[in-house]
């Protein structure tokens, strides 16, 4: 008989997961404590490790259904950096395997995909909140928060970053604040007000570098134009499958510099949302007009603060019989586009290692072994590259640098070539239980 797994957390990894597993027979439980959705961001780069795995996991319909509600091809699938006055800084490919077919992997509104990634999970799915876990000789067992328990021969954490389930595993993990805060909304992208946007706007993913920059002040854009109306896609591709409608929008995350919050007097952990929009637009001040028009029609009421923290990577850990995917053993800040194509990414190399030894004896243990050491390999390079400033924004062209070091200032570039040798952020990361933040 095929083993029985349990999945705490149904966001991106954790719905995959399942997916996957419901297709190669398992008998599968997943809980999740929110099942009408946050505010954690609209649009998710997508790359080759996630697409790739969206197509091992999914049934054909609903991963035609994902690639035809992607972002349409923009002409140059490249992170693109410009200045404040959209002049070209540099560009680099993005990261991840070639991304390749007619079809390629561009952009996801992440609502969206949860919906895909849901469908035909309806006995599968269940609203609960995970607290912990017991293990019980072959088996265990997941706690609720009702005070009822769940048994299984496997238990996944796909809980993300806060998971209850890796802080009694693995307590030894820190999860790391950053001190950057990013401000998120979305602008309306009519095709009226798209005509009048400079068409570098509309590359891949785009980055702008502002004369603070040295405050770690930068504004990232992507847009999101379905490559088909959502009603066209599921009628022709999964009739089944109900999505919400979607405008076109173009996402807007603002790191706007500490020496702008302390001006305008706002403390990013607790401001309202009038507040984010009026950092946003002071950042903006004095930009292209594209930009600062884009930040003017965003409306205040989607605009959400997001903590940049990440988990420190550890020595391998002994395997059994609870294991970990996604944000749940890997957060990274957003800074590289990578954090849900590698959720997605575990959840396919979990399914496949589990369908090899797919009943629930010691090879299933060994099975967890080889998925745990296969991921440690993959992702962990990839977070440390998340959390170094280098990493995150390498790609300048020759002229790109002497428009940055004018924009900037040449000594202030060269100070801070030097400080960058000693520390990744301009604020040093600090674990969170120290740092006084909501954990
Ligand atoms: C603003 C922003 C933009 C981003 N952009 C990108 C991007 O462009 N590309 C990219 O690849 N990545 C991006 N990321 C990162 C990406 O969102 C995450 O890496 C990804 O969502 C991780 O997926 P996950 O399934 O591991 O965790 P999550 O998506 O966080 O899902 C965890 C799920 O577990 C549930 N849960 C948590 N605790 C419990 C509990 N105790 N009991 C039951 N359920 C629980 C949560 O409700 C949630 O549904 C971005 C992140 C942010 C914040």
């Amino acid at each position: 008989m095929n083993a029985q797994v349990l999945i705490s957390g149904g966001g991106i990894g954790g719905l995959a997961l399942a997916q996957g597993l419901t297709r190669h027979g398992f008998d599968v439980r997943l809980f999740e404590r929110n099942l009408t959705g946050g505010n954690a961001g609209y649009r998710l780069h997508m790359n080759a490790d996630g697409g790739n795995a969206l197509q091992a996991l999914l049934p054909p319909d609903l991963y035609q259904l994902y690639q035809h509600t992607s972002r349409a091809d923009p002409r140059r699938e490249q992170f693109l950096m410009l200045d404040e006055q959209l002049r070209t800084l540099g560009a680099r490919p993005h990261i991840g395997p070639p991304n390749v077919g007619a079809l390629r992997h561009t952009a996801v509104h992440r609502w969206t995909l949860r919906q895909i990634l849901s469908a035909g999970l309806s006995n599968v799915i269940e609203a609960a909140t995970v607290t912990g876990y017991e293990e019980r000789g072959d088996r265990v067992a997941v706690l609720l928060e009702d005070g009822s328990t769940a048994e299984g021969d496997l238990l996944v954490a796909a809980d993300g970053v806060n998971s209850p389930i890796r802080r009694q595993m693995l307590p030894q993990i820190r999860t790391m604040d950053t001190g950057l805060r990013a401000i998120y909304g979305r602008s309306p992208l009519t095709d009226d007000i798209a005509q009048t946007l400079q068409g570098q706007l509309f590359d891949g993913f785009v980055v702008i570098f502002s004369r603070l920059l040295l405050d770690n002040g930068v504004l990232a854009l992507g847009a999101f134009q379905p490559r088909m109306p959502y009603q066209e896609a599921t009628a022709r591709f999964a009739p089944q499958v109900e999505l919400s409608p979607i405008e076109p929008y173009m996402m807007l995350g603002a790191s706007v510099p500490r020496v702008v919050t302390d001006r305008l007097g706002i403390d990013l952990d607790t401001a309202a949302q009038s507040d984010l929009r009026r950092a946003m637009r002071a950042q903006v001040e004095g930009w292209h007009p594209d930009v600062v028009g884009l930040v003017e029609r965003a409306p205040e009421s989607d605009m959400f603060v997001t903590a940049m923290r990440y988990l420190e990577p550890i020595p391998p850990w002994p395997s059994g019989r609870v294991t970990l995917l996604g944000d749940a053993i890997h957060a990274m800040p957003p800074s590289l586009g990578a954090g849900a194509n590698l959720a997605l990414r575990d959840a396919a190399l979990l399914a496949e290692r589990l369908a090899e030894a797919p009943d629930s004896g010691p090879a299933l243990v060994r099975a967890v072994a080889a998925y745990e050491q296969q991921m440690r390999d993959y992702d962990y390079p990839i977070l440390r590259k998340a959390i170094t400033r280098e990493g995150a924004a390498s790609g300048f062209t020759p002229l790109g640098l002497i428009r940055l070091a004018r924009l900037v200032g040449p000594v202030n570039l060269a100070r801070k070539a030097l400080e960058d040798r000693r520390a990744s952020f301009a604020t040093s990361p600090r674990p969170v239980e120290e740092s006084g933040a909501q954990p």
